[in-house]
C-alpha cells in the first residue's frame, strides 16, 4: 500500500489548524505563547484571519460575537493555566447569551501531568462549568473528530460556548499524513417546526387578545428571523417591543415599535408572544408589578411579607378612598416599602386597566427546558423562530384578520410614546454645562450612519444610550447581555468591524462606553490601532462608575487626607484625558466639552476612513436617568 508507507509528517498544530479550517472556522482571535503559538501560525498559513488581542478575556468576548454574527463560531486561542482562566470570564459570557464559541486552550504536557508541571490546571473540568462540551483529544488522530463535535455543540440546539484542550505535547509532534482523516464541515443546524395544534391555540391566543404584544429578542436576531416576524407585525399590526439586542430585527423607528412606551406596554399586555427571549431579569421574569398581577399575586406579595399596611391595603384594594389614605401614609415607611406600595398603589387606581387580568404568554424557542420558566404560558412553540412565525402567518392567514389600529391600547400606547419622547428632548435640549447623557445621544444619533453596528456597555451609558441610539438592521447591536458583563465592549467592537470588513465594508463600528466600562478592556486600543479598524470609541466620562465628582470636589477631598481614605469606591480620575490613549497608538483622539465640539468630532471621525479614533466626552458627573415610573428602574439592565 503506497499510502501508508508515505514519510511526510504533519505536526499536531497543522492538523489542528487543518481542522479548524474543515469546519469552515474564519477568525481565530487570541494571545499567543507556549505552548500555542504554532497553531496561530498555521492556521494563518491556512487562510484563516488571526487577531492577536492584549488579554484573553476580550479575546474571548471578540471570538464569541463572531458566533452571534455569523452563525458559525469564532476560535478563541489561549496558553495554557492563567491563559484559559483569563478566557473563562468570556465563555461564561457566550454561554449565558446563547451564543456559539470554541475555546482551544494549550495545556501542559500530558507526561508532566500532576507534576507541578508549567501552568498545569485542571482545564477540561474548569471549563465544564462554563459551556456545553468540553473535552481533550487522545491522540493527534482524534483531533479532527473532536474539533467537529465542538463545533457542531456550539451550534446545534440552544447555541452555547464549547471547549478543545490541547496537550503542550501534542502541538509539535509529528505524524503521518495519511494517520489523518478530516470530518467533512457540520452542517447548519437542522430545522425545527412547532406542532401544529400548538400553532393554532397560539393563532387563537393572539385574535383573542385584547392587549397584545410581541417582544423580540436576541434569540430572534441569531434566528435570522426578521423577515417572517416583520412580516407578522405588519401583516396583523401588532406592536411590539425589542429587547436590548433584539432592537433591529425590526428597525426602531417602524410604527408599530412601541419600544418609548416600554413600561406601559410590559405592564398591561394581556397576550404577550415572546420571540427568543427568556424571561429572567431583562424582562423582569414575567411577573407582577411589572406584568398584570394575576390575582393570586395579590394575596400573596412575598416582597411586602410581614408589612401591615400591605394586608390593609389587599383588604381594601378596591376602595379607592382608602388607596389614597395609604398613599398619604407612604411618607412615614421606609424608602423600599414606600416606592413599593406607590407603585401598587398607582397600578390600581390608574383608570381603565385596574382590573387584574391573568396574562397568556406563548413562547417561541428552540431550548425545550427554557419554556414555562417563571410564568406557566399558555402556549409554547418549539422550534426554530424563523420557520415557527412562518407557521404562526400561515395559521393566522387563514381566517382573515388584524388588530385594531384604533384600540384603546394603541392609543394609551401612542400616548405614553409621545410623553416618554418629549420627555427625553426636553433633556436633551438643556444648555447647561457639563452636558447631560440625552444632550449627547441626541447628537450622536443625528449623526448615526444607518448602518452602523453600535456597541454599548458601562451602566448609565449604556441605560440611556439604547434607549436615543436607534437600531435599523438585525445583529447590529452589541451590548452587556444576559449576564451584564462589563468590558466587553472593545472585544465586540473589534468581531464587528473584522465582519464588516469582510462583508460589509464601508460600515462603522460605533463604540459607546461608559468611562468605567472603558477601563476593563482599555489596552485593546492598541489591537484596533494595530489592524487599523473602522472603529469610533465614544467615552461618555462622568468620572466614575454611575457617578463621579468634578475636580473641584476632587481636590477639596484629597487636601488633608490619604485618598484611599476618603475616594468614595465609585469615584475615578476626573477629567482623565481617555483620548490619549487612542493617540498614543496613531488614532485620533478628541476631548470634547461642548455640544459644538462633540458634533464636529463626530463629523471628522466619521469623515476620515482612515483610522479610527476616540471621542472622550465630558458630562456632567453626577447625571443620571430622567424619572422613572418604577424605582427599580434607575439601576437595572432595562
Ligand atoms: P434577550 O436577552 O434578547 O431577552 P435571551 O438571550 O434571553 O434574549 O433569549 C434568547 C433565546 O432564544 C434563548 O432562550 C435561546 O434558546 C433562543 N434561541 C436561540 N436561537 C434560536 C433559534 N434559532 N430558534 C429559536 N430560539 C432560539
Ligand atoms: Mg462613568
Amino acid at each position: 500500500n503506497f499510502a501508508e508507507r508515505s514519510e511526510e509528517q504533519v505536526s499536531g498544530a497543522k492538523v489542528i489548524a487543518q481542522a479548524l479550517k474543515t469546519q469552515d472556522v474564519e477568525y481565530i482571535f487570541g494571545i499567543v505563547g507556549i505552548p500555542v503559538t504554532e497553531i496561530a501560525i498555521a492556521a494563518q498559513q491556512l487562510g484563516i484571519k488571526y487577531i492577536g488581542m492584549r488579554n484573553e478575556q476580550a479575546a474571548c468576548y471578540a471570538a464569541s460575537a463572531i458566533g452571534y454574527l455569523t452563525s458559525r463560531p469564532g476560535v478563541c486561542l489561549v496558553v495554557s493555566g492563567p491563559g484559559l482562566i483569563h478566557a473563562l470570564g468570556g465563555m461564561a459570557n457566550a454561554n449565558m447569551n446563547c451564543w456559539p464559541l470554541l475555546v482551544i486552550g494549550g495545556s501542559s504536557e500530558r507526561n508532566q501531568e500532576t507534576m507541578g508541571a508549567f501552568q498545569e490546571f485542571p482545564q477540561v473540568e474548569a471549563c465544564r462549568l462554563y459551556t456545553k462540551f468540553s473535552a481533550r483529544p487522545s491522540s493527534i488522530e482524534a483531533i479532527p473528530f473532536v474539533i467537529e463535535k465542538a463545533v457542531r455543540s456550539s451550534i446545534y440546539g440552544r447555541p452555547g460556548a464549547c471547549y478543545v484542550d490541547i496537550p503542550a505535547d501534542f502541538v509539535n509532534l509529528q505524524v503521518n499524513v495519511n494517520s489523518i482523516k478530516y470530518m467533512e464541515r457540520c452542517m447548519s443546524p437542522p430545522i425545527s417546526m412547532a406542532e401544529t395544534s400548538a400553532v393554532c391555540t397560539a393563532a387563537s391566543v393572539i385574535r383573542n387578545a385584547k392587549q397584545p404584544l410581541l417582544i423580540i429578542g436576541k434569540g430572534a436576531a441569531y434566528a435570522h428571523a426578521e423577515e417572517s416576524i416583520k412580516k407578522l407585525v405588519e401583516q396583523y399590526k401588532l406592536p411590539f417591543l425589542p429587547t436590548p439586542m433584539g432592537k433591529g430585527v425590526v428597525p426602531d423607528n417602524h410604527p408599530y415599535c412601541v419600544g418609548a412606551a416600554r413600561s406601559r406596554a410590559l405592564q398591561f399586555a394581556d397576550v404577550i408572544v415572546l420571540f427568543g427571549a427568556r424571561l429572567n431579569w431583562i424582562l423582569h421574569f414575567g411577573l407582577p408589578p411589572r406584568y398584570q398581577p394575576d390575582v393570586k399575586f395579590i394575596q400573596k406579595p412575598s416582597f411586602v411579607h410581614g408589612h401591615p399596611d400591605m394586608e390593609l391595603l389587599s383588604k381594601w384594594r378596591s376602595n379607592r378612598a382608602m388607596f389614597l389614605e395609604l398613599f398619604s401614609k407612604c411618607g412615614s415607611l421606609g424608602q423600599a416599602h414606600q416606592h413599593h406600595l406607590r407603585n401598587l398603589l398607582e397600578m390600581h387606581i390608574s383608570g381603565p386597566y385596574a382590573r387584574p387580568i391573568k396574562i397568556k404568554n406563548s413562547e417561541v424557542d428552540i431550548c425545550a427546558e427554557e419554556l414555562g420558566n417563571n410564568v406557566k404560558p399558555a402556549v409554547t412553540l418549539l422550534g426554530n423562530i424563523h420557520a415557527v412565525t412562518k407557521q404562526l402567518l400561515e395559521e393566522l392567514d387563514k381566517t382573515p384578520w388584524q388588530y385594531p389600529p384604533e384600540s384603546k391600547w394603541w392609543k394609551t400606547l401612542r400616548e405614553k410614546m409621545k410623553s416618554n419622547e418629549a420627555a427625553s428632548k426636553e433633556l436633551a435640549s438643556k444648555k447647561s454645562l457639563p452636558m447631560n447623557y440625552y444632550t449627547v445621544f441626541y447628537h450622536v444619533q443625528e449623526q448615526l450612519p444607518r448602518d452602523c453596528f453600535v456597541v454599548s456597555e458601562g451602566a448609565n451609558t449604556m441605560d440611556i444610550g439604547r434607549t436615543v441610539l436607534q437600531n435599523y438592521l438585525p445583529r447590529h447591536r452589541l451590548d452587556a447581555g444576559t449576564f451584564g458583563t462589563m468590558g466587553v465592549g472593545l472585544g465586540f467592537a473589534i468581531a464587528a468591524a473584522v465582519v464588516a470588513k469582510d462583508r460589509s465594508p464601508g460600515q462603522w463600528i460605533i463604540c459607546v462606553e461608559g468611562d468605567s466600562a472603558f477601563g476593563f478592556s482599555g489596552m485593546e486600543v492598541e489591537t484596533i490601532c494595530r489592524y487599523n479598524l473602522p472603529i469610533i470609541l465614544l467615552v461618555v466620562n462622568n468620572n466614575g462608575i454611575y457617578q463621579g465628582f468634578d475636580t473641584d470636589t476632587w481636590k477639596e477631598m484629597l487636601k488633608f487626607q490619604d485618598a484611599t481614605a476618603v475616594v468614595p469606591p465609585m469615584c475615578l480620575l476626573p477629567n482623565s484625558h481617555y483620548e490619549q490613549v487612542m493617540t498614543a497608538f496613531g488614532g485620533k483622539g478628541y476631548f470634547v466639552q461642548t455640544p459644538e465640539e462633540l458634533q464636529k468630532s463626530l463629523r471628522q471621525s466619521l469623515a476620515d476612513t482612515t483610522k479610527p479614533s476616540l471621542i472622550n466626552i465630558m458630562i456632567e458627573p453626577q447625571a443620571t436617568r430622567k424619572a422613572q415610573d418604577f424605582h427599580w428602574l434607575t439601576r437595572s439592565n432595562m
